[in-house]
């Protein structure tokens, strides 16, 4: 029989987590104000906010944490960091940043304007909210099968090459500074991008005279989706295919909290030394000197470490090979789950699980809620929440999916963790005909309410 696709590490070190009664969960979530954003982590059992700095170190990451060198100016730990995205990513300059929205800020301080139009594959929240913020508009070019959750489609990611070219026959190119390819797209799925589109969207974009920015928090899962699906890679290294899709990116934007498993950190890849030294006046600004930019020494050290352990294979089928083990769980219990399954997450289509609430009710949102109060799970809502009002008009905007995703930190639980998720929803989902009413909002920020919104139940 085939082996299973067991970790390619074991345990050193364990943290405890407890179990609550649903008692507890009931008037922890109601003191949450039902956003789940506001619980302590102490009142959850299975944390699935995000993956974002929620990864287990290795031994050779915390090694490196105790010889990070923290000078101001010129630290080893900053040539490093230099080194490893040179010789892993390919780009010649960079800028260290706190995080991946650092990084947006710094490189859009420079290169996005009022009335400026950014096309790109379901930009990010943080990105598209960096983009609004500075009165310009994000352009949606993903292809349409991305929002169908039940097409088959190996690359849900793409862009099409249509709508994009449209984008740039509507606009004067002058006001498209980049297009934005996220690897992989968050925001539709986890779903990757393949070469062939990167390619093809690179060409258009130097035949029309734009830069291409990769989002690039998750790009080594997506390089590890381009060798399982695409044609012509199934032989290539991780290492290999990164270096190949980074060819066609004029710079990158990063989120070291995501595939180079660290807590906190991020970066700005630039392969054009101007542009490098413009973004450099706001990087000083916002984020510190040219060479640590918000970060200690010893988080750049254990960056450069995590970019390494990040691109190998065995710990990449690893993971996504256990989100699909969730994946498939789901589905035996007939959950109607997004497919392909994305790299980092399941996203639970909510509007197919609870059929009967109206759009306004926040389908998605109800739903975590409820699969908090079964098990103490925590999820988050990638719907009408989240994707807030129009700038303009002020008016909700209800996206064309409604999810609930579950997003699975890096090598930190285990598969009876998956089996104990699993069997909450299967709960939910066994009683969902009593789930009748939903949630509606009290209070809200004027961007980005995800976070803080305050809701009841209706
Ligand atoms: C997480 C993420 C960001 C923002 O990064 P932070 O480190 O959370 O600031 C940007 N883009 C994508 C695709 C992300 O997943």
């Amino acid at each position: 029989m085939q082996l299973p696709y067991a970790e390619p590490f074991r345990i050193k070190m364990v943290e405890t987590i407890k179990r609550s009664t649903r008692e507890e969960r009931e008037q922890w979530i109601k003191d949450a104000k039902y956003n789940l954003f506001n619980l302590k982590s102490e009142q959850v059992f299975v944390d699935l906010l995000t993956d974002s700095g929620t990864g287990a170190m290795s031994d050779k990451q915390w090694s490196e944490m105790m010889i990070g060198d923290e000078s101001y100016a010129g630290a080893s730990s900053f040539y490093k960091m230099k080194d490893a995205i040179k010789n892993i990513l390919g780009f010649d300059y960079f800028l260290p940043t706190h995080q991946g929205r650092a990084a947006e800020n710094v490189l859009f301080s420079v290169l996005v304007k009022e009335g400026d139009i950014v096309p790109g594959n379901s930009h990010f929240d943080t990105t598209k909210g960096h983009i609004e913020y500075r009165k310009a508009t994000a352009v949606d070019c993903t292809i349409d099968e991305a929002f169908d959750t039940t097409i088959q489609h190996d690359f849900k990611g793409n862009i099409n090459l249509e709508k994009l070219e449209k984008t740039f026959n509507d606009y004067p190119m002058a006001k498209i500074p980049m297009v934005i390819v996220t690897v992989t797209c968050n925001s539709s799925g986890g779903q990757p991008v393949s070469m062939q589109n990167i390619k093809d969207v690179h060409a258009l974009c130097k035949k029309y005279g734009t830069l291409v920015m990769f989002d690039s928090a998750r790009f080594a899962e997506n390089a590890y989706f381009i060798k399982k699906r695409e044609a012509g890679y199934a032989d290539k290294s991780i290492k290999e295919i990164v270096k190949e899709m980074y060819t066609y990116a004029d710079a990158m934007t990063m989120s070291s909290k995501k595939d180079a498993i660290v807590n906190m950190g991020g970066f700005i890849g630039f392969k054009d030394e101007d542009l490098y030294k413009q973004a450099s006046v706001f990087g000083i600004i916002f984020e510190g000197f040219v060479t640590y930019g918000g970060m200690s020494g010893r988080d750049m050290n254990a960056l450069a470490q995590g970019l390494d352990e990040g691109t190998e294979f065995p710990f990449l089928e690893s993971r996504v090979e256990q989100v699909a083990y969730l994946g498939n769980k789901l589905k035996e219990y007939g959950v109607p789950v997004q497919e392909p399954f994305g790299g980092h997450a399941i996203f639970v289509d909510a509007k197919r699980f609870l059929p009967h609430l109206p759009k306004e009710n926040f389908v998605a949102q109800t739903l975590a809620v409820e699969l908090y109060l079964e098990g103490g799970v925590r999820g988050v809502e990638i719907g009408a929440i989240l994707a807030d009002r129009d700038p303009v008009t002020r008016e909700n905007r209800y996206p064309a999916l409604e999810l609930l995703r579950l997003a699975i930190p890096r090598r930190t639980y285990t598969n009876n963790h998956m089996d104990y998720i699993a069997a909450s929803l299967k709960n939910v989902f066994d009683r969902k005909e009593g789930i009748t009413s939903g949630v509606k909002i009290l209070k809200e920020a004027p961007i980005m309410r995800h976070f803080t919104v305050e809701l009841d139940r209706l």
